[in-house]
């Protein structure tokens, strides 16, 4: 077996979240460690929102990248994943997606279609738990955000 730590770590960037299929697991920050040892790939992963994404979907597609190394793959609950975490090119791939990525900026969120601050919250639940409605006023589209925790 040939696979080192970096070459999963790469193989891993080809994971999506499964709910926003433009966001890799790397780009969540989900991907804790990785080791590799004679007995495989040792993958911890830290969970993110409770529920969202499919826990068991990634854990089966982390598998499934690693082609043939041997992986374990577990989800460690060491420290809490944030939205901190979430890399600069996992923001721009949410807001290619169409969807605002977290922030703690008083100057509000900004529409994923136009780049207005010009929106509004409608509602603090969106498509999932982890995901708040707006809407923006400068080009009258509804846009979700994922909630800075
Ligand atoms: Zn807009």
């Amino acid at each position: 077996m040939a696979i080192t730590a970096d070459r999963a770590l790469q193989l891993l960037t080809r994971v999506m979240d499964p709910e926003i299929p433009a966001l890799s697991i790397v780009d969540l920050g989900m991907v804790d460690s990785i080791k590799v040892d004679e007995s495989g790939v040792h993958v911890d992963l830290i969970p993110t929102f409770m529920g969202c994404p499919a826990l068991d979907v990634i854990r089966q597609r982390v598998q499934d990248a690693l082609e043939d190394a041997p992986a374990v793959v577990r989800f460690v609950h060491t420290k809490p994943w944030t939205t901190q975490m979430v890399s600069a090119r996992g923001r721009a791939a949410l807001t290619q997606w169409g969807i605002a990525p977290p922030t703690d900026s008083p100057a509000g969120v900004r529409c994923p279609l136009c780049g207005s601050p010009n929106t509004r919250r409608t509602s603090a639940f969106g498509s999932g738990l982890c995901r708040a409605s707006f809407y923006c006023h400068d080009c009258a589209q509804p846009f979700e955000q994922m909630k800075s925790i």
